[in-house]
């Protein structure tokens, strides 16, 4: 077909198994006939597709590396960054949704739940029956969430949960929510709570020029009686949240990559058709450059990632090595996203062509799950020894 080619410019598909292969074309059959067709008017209304959850949750992208038993895909982490390539190439609203699922609020549903939380919860997430959200950023405190105001005080056969976050995807449409929050002694631990609790909303954010066709919004926790079977019995402090953090940054380093990977597809298709001067504009050196410059970082980054997830894998790999690959993803695909919408000149800017919607979407993707900046100041730190944070 001529749509979706993958770039593979140094044969990185021969890294792969058959079952990598065919996990991938299944996304990515999905993605062309359910999402590449409807994604544009759902970005253009600022519309969450809402048909995805049960979608996705069909398609088994909705925590592939979660063991069965639970309802999970049992897979490997290069399957599961193959999902997020594929769905990103689509839209990286239609990631993040499935990143939240999976790897924010399944993820520490079965490394910190009980038996009951995990039997109870788990099921539901991954058939897409129930949408779930993740609750960490603050009005207050994004980058630096240790400070979070959010709070919980012992009532006995209960906990009161007080404060709020903000900038929540999926917020609006969520049965469940994993929130964190203070406890009497200052630690923070993980709750989970369901909609309809007393005293618990989840107001709409409106107004995004960027992931458009996700909805966020915000958490509200007025007095919420939480059942004390409710939280994660063990752990307690920002190890609890960065833990999901890193498997859901893994995640979007694929997902970037595939969002670079559209916008390069495009323009190169583009650049073959468009005739200026009598001659097809990708024969003139300056568009060259630009096509060669973004195959080269796009083939540079699928090493990476695949490197990555083969440390993944084998539980070796660091969270800042994470933060490097994510932060890497981010930067060649807002970088390409802009060098490709130029390419296409006044079509660019149109909805015509999926570029200017990664270019947009991506503004997220490179601030959430850690900005730019800090994934900065983690590598930093982390080759120098040296805290740069404080
Ligand atoms: P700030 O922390 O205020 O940062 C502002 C600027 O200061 C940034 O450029 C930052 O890099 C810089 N900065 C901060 N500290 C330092 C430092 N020490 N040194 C140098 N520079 C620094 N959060 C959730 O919990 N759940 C979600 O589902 C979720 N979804 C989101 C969806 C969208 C569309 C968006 C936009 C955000 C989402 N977030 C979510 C929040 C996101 O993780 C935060 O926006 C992010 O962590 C940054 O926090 P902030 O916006 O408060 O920016």
């Amino acid at each position: 077909t001529d749509q979706f080619q993958s770039p593979d410019y140094f044969l990185v598909d021969e890294l792969l198994t058959e079952e990598h292969k065919l996990i991938r074309e299944t996304v990515r059959n999905y993605v062309k006939k359910h999402i590449s067709p409807i994604i544009e008017d759902y970005a253009q209304r600022a519309e969450f597709p809402v048909q995805i959850v049960k979608e996705l949750g069909d398609l088994g992208c909705f925590g592939p590396t979660i063991p069965v038993e639970y309802g999970g895909g049992g897979l490997d982490y290069i399957s599961y960054g193959l999902m997020m390539q594929e769905l990103e190439r689509g839209d990286s609203g239609v990631r993040s949704t499935a990143s939240v699922q999976g790897s924010l609020v399944m993820y520490p549903i079965s490394a910190y739940g009980s038996e009951e939380q995990k039997m109870k919860y788990l099921p539901k997430l991954a058939t897409g029956e129930w949408l779930g959200c993740f609750g960490l950023t603050e009005p207050d405190h994004g980058s630096n969430p240790a400070g979070m105001l959010s709070n919980i005080k012992d009532k006995g056969d209960h906990y009161l949960l007080n404060g709020s976050k903000m900038w929540i995807s999926n917020a609006p449409y969520a049965q469940v929510a994993v929130v964190w929050a203070k406890d009497e002694s200052g630690d923070i631990r993980g709750l989970i709570l369901e909609r309809g609790m007393e005293g618990f909303s989840t107001p709409t954010t409106h107004g995004k020029w960027s992931l458009r066709a996700s909805a966020t919004g915000e958490l509200v926790f007025d007095n919420v009686k939480v059942p004390k079977e409710n939280i994660f019995p063990v752990v307690k402090g920002l190890k609890g949240p960065l833990g999901c953090l890193t498997k859901a940054r893994y995640g979007i380093a694929w997902g970037a990559l595939g969002a670079a990977m559209d916008c390069y597809d495009t323009a190169l298709r583009y650049s073959k058709e468009r005739i200026q001067f009598d001659r097809p504009i990708g024969g003139f050196q300056l568009q060259q450059k630009k096509l060669a410059e973004m195959i080269t970082e796009i083939t540079k980054a699928q090493l990476l990632v695949w490197r990555l997830g083969t440390l993944m894998n084998e539980g070796r790999a660091t969270p800042q090595q994470v933060s490097m690959a994510k932060r890497n993803s981010c930067e060649i695909a807002a970088n390409i996203a802009r060098d490709a919408r130029q390419m296409l000149g006044g079509m660019g800017i149109t909805g015509e062509y999926s570029i200017m919607r990664h270019m947009m979407n991506i503004e997220s993707v490179i601030t959430y799950e850690g900005t730019h900046d800090v994934h900065l100041l983690i590598t930093g730190m982390d080759v120098t020894g040296l805290n740069a944070f404080k």
